[in-house]
């Protein structure tokens, strides 16, 4: 295990490389624990590198069995080896070939890193320096080789051998037992992009003939008997590369392109050029197992991985700052992909909430860090929601700024000029800058600095002159290392709202004509002429940019949005900040209830606007019903934060909402019975997400009808998504029915490991001080297992993340549980430790007794020796003052 303290690595430090690998043959001779791994890579110095430079191979945990270099073993005294690398202190200035013959345990791979074995298939992940564990290499992403590989196993234990490219040779060797498969990859990629699988797997396949005609074989291996449950995962992988001809006229450029699941896997998905691996838990669907968000995010991840091919393989980053470049992207690509299958508005206000619940509090902590960070120390905990979703927002806000045929027209010079090529943000950027002739240096901003920012609207209206005036101004507060902040250019996409819902039609000299207005400074002032009554303004349409909004207007200016407002955003962004100012009023005050009269307003508003929408779109319905998380009320809350009161703010209001609402509510339900087969297709899936959301709401007005009502439905359930709402409506109400239900629950899904995790991931969430008790018992349950990262981030990260009461109890036993926990996972999976150490990144945020208990488990923490660097940078983060 490396123990050294991680040395910090900044953006500023790039240079070329010294050395550039053209191709590098591999020979991988399967083993459970000792496969020898020959690369044979063609080296020659890098024209742009120092002269006379030494060859330094990257490498982790590596044991070194031979070295030949054209052909003639190098003696002891030409190169340095340890498990952490390779140096050839005097290599050649010509081309050359160096012959590595290296040995790895995949069966004691607990890291997940490298290559390994889950469930007895061999894979790999070689994201973000995965490859230095199987051979030493130039490991970096702008070192592009062409690799040609031979894959040889026991036939008996791996009778499918995949690796990148196109297929070639393959065939039984003699006598053996044992077999090989050659697999061949045309285009030259980094390491990080390389992968091979080995295995007993069951597949499902289809012809894809691309437009040019190109004929490709499309399949998806997952465990044998599992078959059936890839078909949605294989028709989603067809529509996106369908999806991505007709929207970036981007064509696959492979003779086949494998998707192969596996059950231990640290991330979602890995991209590697061809042979994209997946955490099984975003391939494997049925009705009986699958939730419909399962199915959402299986033709998400799905499609994000296939939209690397060119946003991230053929185009990919010169160094991990550029991270951005390919993962915000792609995550633009993907969420517009699921925006076009499915409802736009829905998916637009499902984007927010996951920002807002995760990057605006990432942002708003210790780990805050700009999309493209200047400095790293593991860059394995960068893969952030600051990178991937900001980085996509800041994608959406360059569209909003250049308008649809500038913004295609820079992707399309982007595909084409940096092809085949390790690029910057900067490239990227200039690629959009010469085709729409703009300077973007400004807007460049989003890139480097940190912070969410605070745009505060003050509005003026004039009747005697017809004139209405916004006063828009920004500021991003101070973030780790960034005390000065410069201001953001800001797509707004507004418009005027009648509250009594007639149109409005005004001039505004500084507005677009699709109605944006581009704020470049710290301020900007709007004027409209001829407005004939005092409007409402409806601003950051659609969520045009990824800040925080406060307006000076009141209840009932925002009831008026969620009534009239043609923007299906900024009405369910209008009922959210009636509700959240409702929620922290209840949540901070110390005297009793004094919100019960917006409250029903609120609900009343929503009961009218309801009569409508659960018939014209039920997921939208759905989504209106849905309060404010308590993460995000804690948020907004932002100082000195009692997690207890929090709760009890947001119990109340349900409970209240569900009251006022009942009659709708039942309506709703009884309109909605389930009818016919179950399909996962949007317009179904919001049908069930609105029923749904309406018992919640009913049983927390009213929890013994909601017993019996989820009871009930619990039984007559015929799809995991109605089953699974039922349970965990049960799991709020204490008592003999829920506990036979979770016992009767599990015995169902016995031998089912990801339905197993939502069971783990319900129990871990109860907002009950038996919650921890319960979660020590469940880790000695023999579905659990701390070596699989699915399991682990069901229990353990449900209740970091899902449950605050329970995480954030007051005498710090949630934290001494996560802290345990993280320890524990420290020597096996850092990576996974690491991840779940960063629930405590808000931990300045709570009230004094809850932060010194969180602070002493920090610092206990980082007082462990033998801290992997993933643990100890988020750990150092975290206790930083600046
Ligand atoms: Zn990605």
């Amino acid at each position: 295990m490396r123990t050294d303290t991680p040395t910090v690595i900044g953006l500023d430090d790039y240079r070329p490389s010294d050395h550039l690998a053209d191709t590098i043959h591999l020979d991988i001779l399967l083993h459970p624990t000792a496969t020898r791994i020959v690369a044979e890579t063609a080296f020659r110095p890098n024209p742009a590198g120092r002269p006379g430079a030494p060859l330094v191979l990257d490498g982790d945990e590596l044991r070194l069995c031979g070295i030949e270099l054209d052909g003639q073993p190098l003696p002891a005294e030409a190169f340095e080896a340890s498990p952490q690398g390779l140096t050839v202190l005097a290599p050649p200035q010509r081309p050359f070939r160096l012959r590595v013959v290296t040995e790895v345990d995949p069966t004691a791979n607990t890291k997940l890193m490298g290559l390994y074995r889950s469930g007895g298939i061999y894979c790999t992940q070689c994201e973000a320096d995965g490859f230095r564990r199987i051979t030493y290499a130039l490991d970096r992403p702008d070192v592009l080789s062409v690799y040609t590989t031979r894959i040889e196993a026991d036939e008996s234990e791996a009778p499918t051998l995949l690796g990148n490219g196109n297929p070639g040779e393959a065939g039984a060797i003699p006598g053996t037992g044992r077999h090989f498969a050659i697999w061949h990859d045309p285009f030259p990629k980094p390491g990080y992009l390389f992968a091979v699988v080995g295995g007993r797997l069951g597949k499902v396949s289809k012809p894809f003939t691309t437009m040019s005609g190109r004929p490709v074989e499309i399949a998806v291996h997952v465990e044998p008997g599992k078959e059936p449950r890839a078909e949605y995962a294989l028709d989603a992988l067809e529509r996106s590369m369908r999806w991505d001809e007709e929207v970036f006229a981007r064509e696959y450029d492979l003779d086949v392109f494998n998707v192969v699941a596996v059950s231990d896997f640290n991330m979602g998905a890995m991209e590697n050029k061809g042979l994209n691996i997946f955490n099984d838990k975003y391939v494997l669907a049925s009705p009986e197992t699958a939730t419909d968000s399962d199915y959402a995010n299986i033709e998400a991840v799905i499609a994000h991985e296939y939209f690397h091919n060119w946003t991230g393989n053929r185009i990919t980053c010169r160094d991990w700052f550029q991270l951005c470049l390919k993962e915000g992207l792609t995550v633009f690509r993907d969420q517009e992909f699921s925006s076009d299958q499915r409802s736009r508005a829905v998916h637009r206000i499902g984007e927010v909430r996951t920002l807002r619940a995760r990057q605006f509090t990432e942002d708003a902590g210790p780990l805050a860090h700009p999309v493209r960070p200047n400095q790293f120390r593991e860059i394995n905990n960068f893969y952030t929601a600051t990178v991937y979703e900001k980085g996509a927002e800041i994608v959406r806000m360059l569209k909003t700024l250049l308008g649809e045929a500038d913004f295609a027209a820079g992707m399309t010079r982007f595909f084409e000029t940096c092809d085949g090529t390790a690029a910057t943000v900067e490239d990227f950027l200039d690629a959009f800058a010469a085709v729409s002739g703009r300077d973007l240096s400004d807007f460049a901003r989003w890139y480097v600095q940190s912070g969410t920012p605070v745009v505060t609207v003050r509005t003026e209206y004039d009747p005697a002159q017809a004139r209405y005036r916004i006063d828009l101004t920004q500021e991003t507060p101070p973030t780790p290392g960034q005390a000065e902040k410069g201001p953001l250019v800001l797509p707004v996409a507004l418009g005027l709202v009648s509250p009594t819902g007639a149109a409005i039609a005004a001039d505004c000299a500084d507005l677009r004509p699709d109605g944006v207005h581009v704020m470049a400074g710290s301020r900007a002032s709007l004027i409209f002429e001829n407005v004939r009554e005092r409007p409402v303004p409806s601003l950051f349409r659609g969520f045009s940019a990824p800040v925080k909004l406060r307006l000076d207007l009141g209840d009932d200016d925002l009831l008026a949005l969620l009534e009239h407002d043609s923007d299906p955003f900024n009405r369910w962004q209008a009922a959210q900040m009636v509700a959240m100012r409702l929620l922290v009023g209840q949540a901070t005050s110390e005297s009793g209830t004094p919100v019960e009269a917006s409250l029903l307003r609120l609900a009343l508003a929503l009961g009218r606007v309801l009569v409508v929408e659960s018939e014209r779109d039920p997921a939208f319905a759905a989504l209106l019903l849905s309060l404010p998380s308590e993460t995000e009320i804690a948020q907004e809350i932002g100082s000195d934060v009692d997690p207890d009161a929090v709760h009890r703010a947001w119990l109340a209001a349900r409970g209240t909402i569900g009251t006022v609402l009942a009659a709708d509510l039942a309506a709703i339900r009884a309109a909605t019975e389930p009818d016919g087969a179950y399909s996962p297709d949007a317009a179904s899936a919001g049908r069930r997400a609105l029923r749904n959301v309406a018992l919640d709401l009913l049983a927390s007005a009213d929890p013994a009808f909601g017993e019996r009502e989820a009871d009930r439905q619990l039984a007559a359930a015929g799809n995991m998504t109605d089953r699974l709402a039922a349970l965990a409506v049960l799991s709020r109400i204490p008592g003999d029915t829920r506990e036979r239900a979770l016992a009767r629950f599990a015995e169902d899904f016995a031998g089912e490991p990801l339905v197993l995790d939502k069971w783990f991931g319900i129990q871990a969430a109860i907002p009950e001080p038996g919650t921890l008790d319960r979660i020590h018992g469940l880790t000695s349950h023999p579905a659990f297992s701390f070596t699989n990262p699915n399991r682990v981030r069901a229990l353990v990260g449900s209740l970091a993340l899902a449950n605050p009461t329970q995480f954030h109890r007051a005498d710090g036993a949630g934290y001494a549980f996560l802290a345990d926990i993280v320890l524990m996972l420290n020597g096996s999976n850092p990576q996974v430790a690491a991840r779940l150490l960063t629930a405590f990144s808000t931990w300045r945020t709570v009230e004094p007794g809850r932060r010194a208990n969180a602070e002493s488990q920090l610092k206990r923490i980082a007082r462990e020796q033998n801290l992997s660097p993933d643990v100890s940078d988020i750990v150092a983060r975290s206790l930083s003052e600046a």
